[in-house]
């Protein structure tokens, strides 16, 4: 029923994944790395699984990882959270993301994001029968025009989504806009998500800035983020919900119906790693930068037009600067012409505003710097 108009099908992530398999064409496509993060995250799950840690977790998570996630948000961003009442272990933070908007929007309830967005809100949007608006993000700094934003607010939006770092533009939110979030919030007594999985993903000294963190936020922003990006466990399925104890009991009555627990071994995994040293939490963003930069250079000595990321894990580019106009029809035919897979931005935006992106396409660069460079030299071939 869902998928009669084509747009919840497969998603853009699975088909791009399959033909470069297919294909054995190289993935830059699907964001996922292809080393394995800290071994004594690696480590600490198989120890886990010998102990016996291996039946559903408590409903709210294992203690342990609560009380690492509450840590880890004081430690870095100096916010309070209540492990007993005010996090909530997902899986990963695509349940979060749906088990938050099934909680909090009924049928015709007007939910924000800013545009590209991520493609499970629209989906879970749906899924909620609630009305999903948007506010352009344009290139080449991806950044909110304020006043636009001022006036696709409302008293009928109940939730606005921000996601910083940005997938798929790679904006990183200035503290300007992310105040303006929460001033908009209050005056039409909305909602924040904010879905925060980028969060150590920052380039070039930027410093991230939960939402959470401004005066008056706290109340009414459900904080998601992932252990997926930061440990490279993208598999593990772990995320988390931090916010108010009523919101989270709110979240917790839809996730028990979703998936109740998962990952029990992999929980206090994560809790190790999140207590891991400031050198890990440097090592993470430096060595992205190393590889946004071979891949950027690749694509400028292509020939692309390229927008440099702030976070996150992903670069776009304007292929219309290699003569290709429509980069839906050019990823494509990518893998088969020069043995690369990347994800049209057309996927992230609604089907009436296609036009506006339909020359972006989105690599991913989390990937070791021999693929890159190697997917940079098929690049040039174009
Ligand atoms: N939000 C954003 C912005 C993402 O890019 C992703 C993909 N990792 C997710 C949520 C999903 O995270 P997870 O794998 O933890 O479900
Ligand atoms: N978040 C990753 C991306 O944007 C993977 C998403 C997915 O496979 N669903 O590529």
């Amino acid at each position: 029923l869902l998928g009669t108009d084509g747009r919840l099908s497969t998603t853009i992530f699975t088909e791009m994944t399959m033909l470069a398999r297919q294909l054995g064409a190289i993935n830059l496509g699907q964001g996922f790395p292809d080393e394995d993060g800290p071994q004594q995250v690696l480590d600490a799950a198989k120890a886990a699984i010998d102990a016996g840690i291996n039946q559903y977790s408590p409903g709210r998570g294992e203690p342990d990882l609560r009380a690492a996630i509450g840590e880890h948000q004081q430690r870095f961003y100096g916010l309070e959270a209540d492990p007993g009442t005010e996090i909530l272990v997902t899986a990963g933070a695509t349940e979060a993301i749906a088990a938050t908007v099934l909680a909090l929007v009924e049928p015709g309830d007007e939910v924000v994001t800013f545009e590209p967005f991520y493609d499970a809100y629209a989906a879970v949007i749906g899924l909620a029968g609630g009305r999903h608006v948007t506010v352009a993000l344009r290139a080449p700094d991806f950044q909110p025009d304020l006043d636009e934003f001022d006036t696709v607010v409302t008293d009928k939006t109940r939730l606005i989504i921000v996601n910083d770092p940005n997938n798929p533009t790679g904006a990183v939110f200035p503290a300007e806009t992310l105040q303006h979030i929460v001033d908009l919030a209050h005056r039409h007594n909305a909602f924040i998500v904010t879905d925060e999985v980028y969060e150590h993903l920052v380039f070039d000294g930027a410093r991230h800035i939960p939402v959470a963190t401004f005066p008056g936020a706290t109340e009414r922003t459900i904080t998601i983020s992932s252990a997926g990006k930061t440990f490279s466990t993208t598999g593990w399925k772990i995320g988390w919900v931090v916010a108010p104890a009523d919101v989270i009991t709110a979240i917790l009555t839809v996730k028990q119906y979703l998936t109740f627990v998962n990952g029990a071994p992999f929980q206090p995994a994560i809790a190790t790693g999140l207590r891991l040293g400031d050198d890990f939490y440097a090592s993470i963003a430096s060595n992205l930068q190393r590889k946004r930069t071979i891949l950027i250079d690749g694509l400028q000595q292509a020939g692309f037009q390229v927008f440099s990321p702030a976070g996150a894990y992903y670069v776009l580019v304007d292929t219309a600067a290699v003569g290709f106009e429509d980069a839906t029809q050019l990823a494509r035919r990518l893998p088969e012409l020069v043995g690369v897979v990347g994800v049209p931005v057309s996927a992230f935006v609604q089907p009436e505003h296609v036009a506006q992106y339909r020359s972006l396409l989105r690599f991913a660069f989390c990937k070791r710097e021999d693929v890159l460079r190697e997917a940079a030299s098929r690049l040039a071939g174009l």
